[in-house]
């Protein structure tokens, strides 16, 4: 660009969020690097109280500048919450630099914290796009999916055992009935046979026990019944 800029240790640049400032030399900590500048708005005037843009920086309740003209090339200093520089206020001067706060490599972005009021009404409803804020967001967009990650695996696991123990209740089920399969094969042939002939012989044999004896005691009270008359006629013919 401008021979002016070159002995300067920073240049506009592309960043993140549209410009910023970038080191082009290395700065360091407590360096002043540029002056906030632009004309200072009185409160106590009416038309100049209205003036609002993203560039006003207060120094007193009445003074404030108006950082937004374009000679001002510290308004492209972005805002980052964990800053390499900060704006150190003169309020009596009415002057604003921008310091270092830590030592700054060539082609490090220059930050400084524009403060609460600032973060509060611009930031924060937008989310701010400082390196802390997008690490932040990083580790927990990381720590979400390592969590969905937990969740699934804990869903696999679960799953995995239920169809384990349904295999293993299949499997039961399959042993109990090939179990009855081979008694019933046992009683046919031999081995445990009288058992389960036992069994069945008694069950049938008390079916038919009763069946008989049911049958046989209304069989016999008729058989009584029509005896009984044959009877006292035998007697009868006896006794005539
Ligand atoms: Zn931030």
């Amino acid at each position: 660009m401008t021979a002016s800029l070159s002995h300067k240790p920073y240049r506009v640049g592309r960043s993140r969020t549209g410009l910023g400032l970038f080191a082009t030399k290395a700065i360091k900590k407590g360096t002043k690097i540029i002056r906030y500048f632009g004309p200072l708005l009185d409160s106590k005037k009416k038309d100049e109280d209205a003036i609002e843009n993203k560039y006003l920086f207060e120094l007193t309740n009445r003074w404030t500048i108006d950082g937004s003209v374009r000679e001002n090339v510290a308004r492209y200093i972005n805002h980052a919450c964990r800053p390499n520089a900060e704006s150190d206020v003169k309020p009596r001067k009415r002057k604003v630099f921008i310091r270092a706060i830590k030592d700054i490599e060539p082609g490090d972005e220059i930050n400084y914290d524009y403060g609460t009021d600032y973060f509060k009404a611009y930031l924060k409803p937008i989310g701010c796009k400082c390196d802390a804020c997008e690490k932040k967001r990083k580790k927990k967009r990381a720590e979400a999916r390592a969590e969905r990650l937990r969740l699934k695996e804990r869903a696999e696991r679960k799953a995995k055992r239920e169809a384990e123990k349904l295999a293993e209740a299949r499997a039961k089920q399959r042993k109990a009935k090939a179990k009855k399969a081979a008694k019933a094969n046992g009683k046919v042939g031999n081995g445990k046979a009288l058992n389960g002939k036992k069994l069945n012989g008694k069950t049938l044999n008390g079916k038919a026990l009763n069946g008989e004896h049911l049958n046989g005691h209304s069989l016999t009270a008729s058989t009584v019944k029509r005896a009984t008359p044959s009877k006292r006629a035998a007697a009868r013919v006896l006794q005539a």
